[in-house]
């Protein structure tokens, strides 16, 4: 039997049914690992172990009775699972990479983690993100940056760089992180890994950080798209505490390995292969889509001229939304507070000290976007340029059933090498945030290697909610290929 770290959800849960390792056992495999490696790589802000290793016994005792009476488990019993430090599970702090959110302890869980617990889940702990989600590289962590296991010299994106960086070092078997622009499927890619956005809607935003509300999605970041949409069945779904879930209708994920892709419609968007994507990653995409064509999709070019607006749209959607969402954070009710004889003083050296510079540059830009004589410049016409992208991928949708693209413009970034320059930074994001803007679901999948050995990914999108369809492609996929087994864990023997 391979190590119990390298396992992925199906297999551990598989092995922990037939009792070839109890919950304990896998838990203790994983906080051991943890306790080896993330001094090197700085991916958990907090290691829940002792509730870990309790609830992983609880759940040792109802798999040991189960064997006996055959009942019927829940869904994840026993598995140990890694959460973003942006969604809150009660009584462990939640930061959100922020320093203003020091010592915040949460009182409830988020939805989306509530309904793993609820499914018999083990909390290993949180992982570092950029400061409230902002960012393409978890250099904007108060925490300081993560270090991807392929490299340590390089980020591992962002923001939930923490999440991918556990899945690929093997500290965790699957990661929850969330999609505002981009941060699952860019992370995943530059570590190799299968990273789901969801539907804006599928999964309850509620216990959720607020970043942008109409762009925040919770995704997952696994080893497999099999490993994906077990967890994803058991998240998806309304939410009375979340207004703008749906209750939806999809049959559960079920991926049999029969997959066909046969008689596919697969656009390539002309707008995804431009100048400054690296050669091999568009070589790479390009290798991945004739595999998929191999396996009977119908492979057309197809165009969402929108495409170059996404950016300019987002950061002004997105900041706006924050500076919103972030006003909260005054020193009265949450986390850091820096005592000043008077109320306004109080709050403004509150957030002054409390947030970094990344926050505060999009909470000025989002301020500004809102403010009275430049809303209808800034924001309102943003809104209007996202209706057009949302129709380009309507009128897509009517051609094909799936679009293949890149993730990201290129492999995993040198730490720094971005940091001096924001827009650069902010072009890591090209190829994320049209589907984000249109709130369309996305699915980053392995796809191979560049020449220094940095994974390589496809990016697949598809109409929304329809989850089913990209993870049953993406299954196929790998079952023809091997990228998504090849993970950095032989080169962290500790
Ligand atoms: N990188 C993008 C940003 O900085 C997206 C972040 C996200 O999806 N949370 O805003």
């Amino acid at each position: 039997m391979s190590e119990l770290h390298s396992l992925n959800v199906a297999s551990a849960l598989k092995g922990l049914r037939s009792g070839a390792f109890s919950s304990r056992e896998l838990t203790a495999a994983y906080l051991q690992r943890i306790e080896q490696l993330n001094p090197r790589l700085n991916v958990f802000l907090y290691v829940a172990a002792d509730s870990a290793l309790k609830a992983a016994t609880a759940a040792d005792k109802k798999l040991s009775k189960s064997r006996k009476t055959k009942a019927k488990l829940p869904p994840l019993l026993g598995l140990p699972i890694a959460i973003k430090d942006v969604l809150t599970v009660a009584g462990i702090p939640a930061t959100a990479g922020s320093r203003i959110l020091e010592g915040f302890v949460p009182s409830y869980n988020a939805t989306s983690v509530q309904r793993l617990l609820d499914a018999g889940a083990v909390i290993l702990g949180k992982t570092n993100t950029d400061e409230f989600a902002m960012g393409s590289s978890t250099e904007n962590s108060a925490y300081g940056v993560v270090r991807n296991p392929w490299d340590e010299e390089r980020v591992p994106g962002g923001s939930s760089g923490g999440s991918a960086a556990a899945v690929a070092a093997g500290l965790a078997p699957v990661a929850l992180g969330t999609d505002t622009g981009g941060s699952v499927r860019q992370p995943a890619a530059l570590c190799g890994l299968t990273g789901l956005k969801t539907t804006y809607g599928r999964v309850s935003r509620y216990g959720l950080i607020a970043f942008g509300s109409s762009l925040d999605t919770v995704g997952i970041l696994a080893r497999s798209a099999q490993d994906a949409a077990i967890l994803l069945n058991v998240m998806a779904g309304y939410d009375p505490l979340d207004a703008t879930t749906l209750e939806s209708k999809a049959p559960k994920v079920k991926l049999d390995g029969k997959a066909t892709v046969k008689g596919l419609k697969i656009g390539v968007p002309k707008e995804y292969f431009i100048e400054g994507v690296q050669a091999e990653v568009a070589k790479g995409v390009r290798e991945a889509i004739a595999h998929l064509e191999g396996l009977g999709a119908q492979v057309r070019e197809i165009s969402l001229p929108h495409t170059e607006y996404a950016l300019p749209v987002y950061y002004i959607i997105a900041p706006a939304e924050a500076s919103a969402n972030l006003a909260r954070f005054d020193g009265v009710r949450y986390g850091l507070r820096v005592e000043d004889q008077n109320l306004i003083d109080m709050f403004s050296r509150t957030r002054g000290q409390g947030f970094g510079p990344e926050v505060k540059r999009r909470l000025m830009i989002g301020t500004y976007a809102l403010s009275a004589g430049y809303y209808d410049a800034y924001y309102g016409q943003a809104q209007k340029v996202r209706t057009l992208i949302r129709r380009d991928f309507e009128q897509a949708f009517e051609q094909v059933d799936l679009i293949a693209a890149p993730a990201t413009p290129s492999t995993a970034f040198r730490i720094g090498a971005h940091t001096g320059n924001p827009l650069e930074m902010y072009l890591e994001d090209v190829f994320t945030l049209p589907a984000s803007l249109a709130g369309v679901p996305g699915l980053s999948l392995p796809a191979g290697f560049d020449h220094q050995g940095l994974p390589l990914s496809l990016q697949l999108l598809g109409p929304h909610f329809s989850e089913e369809r990209l993870l049953q492609v993406g299954h196929a996929y790998q079952q023809i290929t091997d990228w998504h087994t090849m993970l950095p864990m032989d080169l962290l023997k500790a």
